[in-house]
Order: C-alpha cells, then sequence, then structure tokens
C-alpha cells in the first residue's frame, strides 16, 4: 500500500511510519511540524519508500499518485499543547479531517481517525467551553464527518479511539505525566502529582498501539474501536513507578489539578480483542524501561 499519514513527524505518527515500512508499504509523512518534530523521522530520509511533505492539512491537500490509505493522525495531543494552540487543534480535527477525507474520496482510499478516548457505546460528557474543549469538540466533531462519509459516499473507515500512549519520542516537554515524570526524576526535581494523585489513567506503551492500529486498518470495521491499555493505576502509583525505574531521589509533591481532568481512565478494550484478537502484550513497568533510556539521551542533547 501507499499510505499517507498526517501527523507522521509526531510521537504516535512517527511510530506508525516505522511500522508501515517495516510491514513493506510506502510511506508519504505529512506535518506542520508545530508539535512534530523532524527528529522523530530522520532515520527514515534514506529510506525510497519514505516521503515527507511539509503541509498544514487544514488546506488543500494535492498529492499525485495513488493512495491506498490515509491516516489522519495529525493533532495536538497533549493538554499543555493544545492549550497552547487551540485554534489550530480546532482546525485539524475539523477542517484538516475534511480535507483528509476528500482526498482519500477522491483515491478511493481507507480512511482512518485517531478520535479520543471514550468507549464505543458512550455518546460522551464534554464540556464544549471548558479549555479541553477544542480537542474534544474537533475529535467528535472529525467521527461525526468520518460517518457522514462512510455513509454518504460509502467509503471505508476506520475510527480510532486512542486512550493514553507513552514511549520513545515523546517531548519532554509535551507537559503530560510520563514524560514530565520521567524527566523530573531524572534531574532530581520534585514529582509533580497533579490534585491528590488518585485520579486514574491506563497506559498503552506505543508498540502496542501501533501494532493495534495495523489490525484495525486491515479489519473490516467502520465503527469505533477502542485501543489502549486497561492496566489502570492511580498517578500516585506512576509517579513512585517511575521513581523507582530511575532510581531517583526526587520528592512527590503536589500541584493543583487542571481544569476538566479526568478522574478515570480505562479502556474498555473487549472489541479490539475479539474483532481484531489484539491486546497488549507491554506492561507498564516494561514500558517505562524501555522509554527512560530515550528521555536520558535526549535530555543529553
Ligand atoms: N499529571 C500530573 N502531573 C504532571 C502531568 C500530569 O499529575 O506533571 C496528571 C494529570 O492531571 C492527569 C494525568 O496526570 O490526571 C494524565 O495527564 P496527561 O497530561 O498525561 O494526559 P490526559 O490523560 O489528562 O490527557
Amino acid at each position: 500500500m501507499r499510505i499517507l499519514i498526517t501527523g507522521g513527524a509526531g510521537f504516535l505518527g512517527s511510530h506508525l511510519c516505522d511500522l508501515m515500512l517495516f510491514h513493506g508499504h510506502s510511506v508519504i509523512c505529512m506535518d506542520n511540524l508545530v508539535t512534530g518534530s523532524t527528529k522523530n523521522i530522520q532515520h527514515l530520509f534514506g529510506n525510497q519508500k519514505f516521503e515527507f511533505v511539509q503541509q498544514d492539512v487544514t488546506n488543500f491537500i494535492h498529492i499525485p499518485g495513488k493512495i491506498d490509505a490515509v491516516m489522519h493522525f495529525a493533532s495536538p495531543a497533549s493538554p499543555v499543547d493544545y492549550l497552547k494552540f487551540p485554534i489550530p487543534t480546532l482546525k485539524v480535527g475539523s477542517l484538516g479531517t475534511h480535507k483528509t477525507l476528500g482526498l482519500a474520496k477522491e483515491k478511493k482510499a481507507i480512511f482512518m481517525i485517531a478520535s479520543n478516548p471514550q468507549h464505543e457505546k458512550y455518546w460522551g460528557n464534554v464540556n464544549p467551553v471548558g479549555p479541553r474543549g477544542v480537542y474534544d469538540e474537533a475529535k467528535r466533531f472529525a467521527e461525526a464527518m468520518t460517518m457522514a462519509y462512510h455513509r454518504y459516499h460509502k467509503m471505508p473507515v476506520r475510527i480510532l479511539r486512542i486512550f493514553n500512549t507513552y514511549g520513545p519520542r515523546m517531548r519532554l516537554n509535551d507537559g503530560r505525566a510520563v514524560p514530565n515524570f520521567i524527566t523530573q526524576a531524572l534531574n532530581g526535581k520534585p514529582i509533580t502529582v497533579y490534585g491528590d494523585g488518585s485520579q486514574t489513567r491506563s497506559l498503552c506503551y506505543v508498540d502496542d498501539l501501533a501494532r493495534g492500529i495495523y489490525k484495525l486498518l486491515l479489519s473490516n470495521m467502520n465503527e469505533p474501536v477502542n485501543i489502549g491499555n486497561p492496566e489502570e493505576i492511580t498517578l500516585n502509583e506512576l509517579a513512585q513507578a517511575v521513581k523507582t525505574l530511575v532510581g531517583s531521589k526526587s520528592k512527590i509533591v503536589h500541584k493543583p489539578l487542571p481544569v476538566d481532568d479526568p478522574k478515570v481512565r480505562c479502556p474498555d478494550i473487549t472489541l479490539a480483542k475479539k474483532a481484531l484478537k489484539w491486546e497488549p502484550q507491554v506492561g507498564l513497568k516494561q514500558g517505562l524501561s524501555k522509554t527512560i533510556p530515550y528521555f536520558k539521551k535526549a535530555l543529553k542533547g
């Protein structure tokens, strides 16, 4: 296949570029580098099957030649990023989804959208005017637009609902719990747990996620599918686990909880297990141990 991956220079996008090339496909990686970085894909620049196009996907996309799959993964994804880029976040999820859907229709390609974490059957409880609304509402619009193209134009679509993911190539300063905790622990700085730390997240190692995404792409599932790791832990437990694995003397301190910070987040992956024969294989400790060396190296510059 010849696959377009938008947001291909981002954390997750770059791992998808790697995986698709590994499976013998050709990849066009498109990114405007707002939050992505060519550092994440520089190892691919010599590869004949890899092309990089720097473009904002909210503008018309012209790509000569065939395309078999369009994977729309461009979006600021960490709360810090989408608070910094609220309008680009809304635009890439809405206008960007429309443009990439239009391209997929023109090329008769499969379309995949990376969406936000919620149960396949849950319709959501989003504060449209809260700071997180720019991300959540854009993703909700993106799903609705994707289904409209599926129903009206009979296009094959894949709606992937992603839960918290971590691994090498996360930005050191992307503001999320894993990069914050690891950099703080490595620097001997206080580890900042927001709120009382009793809120939970379920963290999926990026290779597991990418494998699940590939299976979903090759499936016939036109409805949303959750991909994530159901191993649920509190933020206090995460801070302690990172501290122990790094062997750090950092103190764990508490800071105010951000607005609309979800109390619980855990994917139900029954559908993915059944329909895709997929489940995560990398446990939290193992995944963190694979991630810490990346941060150590990145911190040295
Ligand atoms: N969090 C924290 N300390 C940090 C960064 C984040 O305690 O330095 C908390 C945050 O409040 C949330 C959880 O970690 O409860 C996961 O946040 P993250 O930004 O990783 O992603 P989210 O799941 O909120 O999108």
